[in-house]
């Protein structure tokens, strides 16, 4: 399987807005969007740095992923996603060579990607996404 690009680093932060104000106002960064993902209980802030996304994750609920995430580790990295094409055979690629998936299938992610989350037990701790757009 070979990736076409980071498509983007998420990173898990306690106050949206705060995090927002350091990446614009000290790295000189542009938010060019706010998207909330109600089943995965976050609101996310986007930038761009090429062609690579900064994908701030602020947890609506504590019980959401992001929650749990902040309440064991605190804030800080939480995915890197590669771009791939053709997500499902990628998957089944990946399953069929051992590694633990946390979503069997795609489903669909902010921006209207197809996403999917490797296991970090299988990725040496890294939470792993791989992503398609998909052409409407
Ligand atoms: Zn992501």
């Amino acid at each position: 399987m070979i990736p076409t690009h980071i498509e983007h680093i998420g990173i898990a932060v306690k106050d949206l807005e705060a995090s927002i104000k350091y990446y614009e106002e000290i790295l000189g960064m542009k938010c060019y969007a706010i998207e909330e993902v109600k089943d995965q209980k976050v609101k996310t802030a986007f930038f761009k740095v090429g062609q690579t996304k900064i994908e701030l994750l602020e947890s609506t609920d504590p019980s959401g992923p992001i929650g749990k995430f902040i309440e064991k580790k605190g804030e800080g990295m939480h995915h890197i996603a590669f771009a791939v094409n053709e997500i499902e055979d990628k998957l089944q690629t990946v399953k069929e060579k051992g590694v633990r998936l946390i979503d069997e299938t795609p489903r669909k992610g902010a921006e209207g990607l197809q996403i999917a989350f490797l296991h970090p037990k299988s990725t040496n701790g890294v939470l792993t996404e791989l992503c398609e757009k998909k052409e409407e």
